[in-house]
């Protein structure tokens, strides 16, 4: 219920809120560090004010420099530990355990102060200073604001004797006002920090998008010929770097013009995409697979000796050879020759395999096609 009464004013990021509290973690923590430092410091310079304000106190002095040192220290321990953590969730827990921790310090003083000293600067400051700061959810940030502000009102109606109900009461409008304020401002922030995530992430999802399609043949859901060499290019850095097994299968569609001249360019295209199913369906998803242009295409195997590529082929050449395809009742029988080569030493760049791959595919073909020819002899150990 809580959730749909926020939704108009804060947009809900759904499962992408722990990615974008991460995405925002270093922002966070540079932020919070600035707000720790600059109260410390504060707290600091007030020790140099009491030091002349009790001058003649010194038992207060020694009381004022213990409570002011104790939030010295406790908040230089804070700081090292949001600068240490790349967890959001220890982040949000300290956070918590300062700002707490901040409240409390402050609250404790009012009730050092005279009855007539009521809502000083800090008072108002400090619940708007959570609202706007407080990377935490709204809900904690408002417990938080809201918790000092009881705090002060409780110090302020039943510990302070004396004071004009009319001065109370002004001190009661200024926590509303400044709660109205503070709350609506933290909405406004949290909201845009939100929105401009999304945006950031649709971005990305497009430009993935864009990419993807850049690379992706349509016809075929090959990759395309550009995408596959620079594929193919790491691959044959791994191999050359760690003399990995790397294997490639140079497939063309037999007779091709054939069908096109028989069955029209259109029934074509339909046999092409199944033969390229039935290639992706054989290949591993470690295995690249690309469109060399018109019905040639190749795959390259990472972690393949020539034996086991050969096992490959024959597999796609049989299986392709036994997939008539149906277009609007015609059938339509087609068959692939594959030549099959593996990267040996003498290999100095991806193109001589492939060469030797593409000579043995023409060898498939002058033997009359539909078979699969690979290299004769083993390379080297
Ligand atoms: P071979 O067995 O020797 O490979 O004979 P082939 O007819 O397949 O070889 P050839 O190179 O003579 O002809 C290739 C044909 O493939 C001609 C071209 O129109 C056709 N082709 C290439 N790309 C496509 C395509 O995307 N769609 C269709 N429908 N046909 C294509
Ligand atoms: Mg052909
Ligand atoms: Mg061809």
């Amino acid at each position: 219920m809580l959730k749909n009464f926020w939704r108009p004013f804060l947009l809900d990021l759904g499962e992408l809120e722990g990615d974008y509290r991460a995405f925002h973690l270093k922002d966070d923590i540079r932020q919070s560090s600035f707000y720790i430092i600059l109260a410390t410091v504060s707290v600091g310079i007030m020790i140099a004010t009491d030091s002349v304000l009790y001058r003649n106190r010194p038992d207060l002095f020694l009381w004022m420099l213990v409570y002011r040192g104790t939030f010295i220290f406790i908040s230089i321990l804070v700081l090292i530990s949001i600068y240490r953590t790349v967890k959001v969730k220890i982040y949000d827990r300290l956070m918590m355990a300062w700002l707490c921790f901040v409240t409390l310090f402050l609250l404790l003083f009012n009730f050092t102060r005279p009855a007539h000293f009521l809502t000083t600067a800090y008072d108002v400051i400090l619940p708007l200073a959570i609202y706007i700061i407080s990377p935490l959810k709204v809900f904690y940030t408002f417990a938080l604001a809201f918790g000092f502000s009881a705090g002060i009102l409780y110090i302020d109606y039943f510990h302070k004797t004396g004071v004009d109900p009319s001065t109370l009461n002004m001190v009661l409008a200024a926590q509303i006002i400044v709660h109205i304020i503070g709350f609506t401002s933290s909405i406004q922030i949290q909201s845009y920090r939100r929105k401009s995530f999304r945006a950031y992430i649709q971005e990305k999802d497009a430009k993935e998008m864009v990419a993807y399609l850049a690379n992706i043949d349509p016809l075929t859901k090959s990759l395309t010929r550009r995408h596959f060499f620079h594929i193919a290019e790491t691959e044959f850095q791994r191999f050359a770097r760690y003399r990995r097994k790397l294997s490639i299968l140079v497939l063309d569609a037999d007779n091709f013009k054939n069908i096109n001249d028989t069955y029209g360019h259109y029934a074509g295209d339909l046999v092409l995409r199944s033969l390229s199913l039935v290639i992706l369906e054989q290949k591993r998803t470690q295995d690249t697979y690309g469109r060399l242009g018109g019905e040639e295409f190749a795959l390259i195997l990472p972690e393949t000796n020539l034996q086991q590529a050969k096992v490959v082929a024959e597999r796609v050449q049989k299986v392709w050879a036994g997939t008539p395809s149906n277009v609007d009742g015609q059938i339509i029988h087609s068959t692939v020759s594959i030549g099959v080569a593996e990267a040996n030493e003498q290999d100095t760049s991806f193109e001589d395999i492939l060469r030797r791959a593409d000579r043995l595919m023409y060898k498939a073909k002058e033997a009359g096609r539909n078979r699969v020819v690979a290299e004769q002899t083993l390379p080297l150990k």
